[in-house]
């Protein structure tokens, strides 16, 4: 039998009603007669709401700063909301009638590097998997973590529940990997700040890796980078088009596309800025030291300057204590708009139009073959990212 993965965002997951639609949902394709695998994220906002937990639980009453709490132990926090959405999705599927079984990100084999919070997925060995696949059962597993040879549970940095989808859908042969969550896929821009976006049946790996990495929400850059390597086709979908029998549109992120996809604009939050204009090498150092995660990195006449998102580095107090005797400045509260496509970085005269169509001057400018990026002051986003779309997207670039 073919197997297929479903693997279903946390708004989809956000409250009991839901979760019986998705319950109703994997139901049905397994009444069409697929192997169902089911990865889910955590129910709603769950990780954030823990990670806030954690955050109150390092201050000390009384006591100024405070510590930040340790990666490793974030870990075993933030790997408990995928849990419960998966314990609660089998009881709901079992309920149905259906026969469901739960199981932790190591439990399906998923092996990651020691990188606590940010972790890599380096094999997967899915045979506890497959047994229960054999036995006729829907298996739902735990996205966003799995286990270090150390055995220690790791987590896969933020939206990694997709690169378990596509991981566990290569290491089991699947025919798809379906990734559902509140939009119908992707489009030109974020229809909730590009009113006129367009919708894309279709992308290439490599655009698709681009834009997710630019900060596209809809799949994660990593999840991209997997199915590329594994050839996996991903369907982005929405779950309530198909929690009915009704159906819906997609958009398949597939090797290659005919005819030249169209740009797009992304939008991007969190971001911080990094500069430091004397001693780079050090401020380096403690860049590695706490695992800042530093993008689209520039060293211009010994002056460093670098993109952090804040999404994975929780150890920013720890990297500006570490880096306290160099100079350095670290401006948060940025955001970025990017223009992803083909043909992007070697447009010329591009960079010029690209900072006359924004509504104020960027902060800084990085270009790379596939992608233009703007850093902006993060309130200024939306109307960046609408200015970029009328002005290199709309009419067909
Ligand atoms: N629940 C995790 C997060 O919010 C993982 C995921 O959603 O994929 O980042
Ligand atoms: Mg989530």
């Amino acid at each position: 039998m073919s197997v297929v993965v479903q693997k279903f965002g946390g708004s989809s997951l956000a409250d009991l009603e839901r979760l019986g639609r998705v319950a109703d949902l994997v139901m049905r394709t397994r009444r069409a007669g697929h192997d169902v695998v089911v990865v889910v994220s955590a129910m709603g906002k769950a990780t954030d709401a823990l990670l806030t937990l954690a955050r109150e639980a390092a201050r000390v009453p009384g006591e100024t700063g405070g510590s930040e709490p340790s990666r490793r132990e974030l870990d075993m926090l933030v790997s408990t909301g995928e849990r419960v959405s998966m314990a609660l999705l089998s009881i709901a599927i079992r309920a149905r009638g259906g026969d469901a079984v739960s199981l932790t990100g190591s439990q399906s084999g998923i092996f990651t590097n020691d990188r606590h919070f940010d972790a890599r997925i380096i094999e997967v060995r899915p045979f506890r998997v497959e047994d229960e696949l054999a036995r006729g059962r829907i298996v739902i597993v735990a996205g966003y973590q799995g286990m270090s040879y150390r055995r220690e549970i790791t987590t896969l940095g933020r939206g990694g529940s997709d690169t378990t989808a596509v991981a566990l859908a290569a290491a089991l042969g699947a025919e798809r990997c379906e990734i559902y969550s509140d939009v119908d896929g992707v489009y030109t821009a974020d229809p909730r700040s590009v009113e006129d976006a367009r919708h894309l049946p279709e992308l290439d790996y490599a655009t698709m890796q681009e834009m997710a990495e630019a900060g596209a929400k809809v799949l994660n850059a990593r999840a991209v980078e997997w199915a590329e390597k594994s050839r996996i086709v991903i369907a982005a979908r929405r779950t309530s088009d198909f929690a009915t029998d009704g159906g819906g549109r997609e958009t398949r992120v597939v090797p290659a596309t005919f005819g030249r996809a169209p740009w797009t604009v992304i939008g991007a939050q969190k971001l911080a800025l990094l500069r430091a204009a004397g001693a780079p090498q050090a401020v380096l150092a403690a860049a590695v030291e706490a695992a800042l995660p530093l993008r689209d990195f520039t060293l211009d006449d010994g002056a460093l300057t670098a993109t952090i998102s804040l999404l994975n580095a929780p150890d920013l107090a720890r990297f500006r204590a570490l880096a306290e005797d160099s100079p350095f400045t670290l401006e948060a509260d940025l955001g970025q708009v990017s223009l992803v496509g083909v043909g992007v970085g070697d447009e010329p005269g591009l960079v010029a139009r690209a900072c006359a169509a924004l509504p104020e001057a960027p902060r800084w400018l990085v270009a790379s073959p596939l992608r233009l990026s703007a850093i902006v002051a993060a309130p200024a986003v939306p109307a960046a990212e609408r200015a970029w779309h009328a002005a290199f997207v709309r009419g067909g670039a």
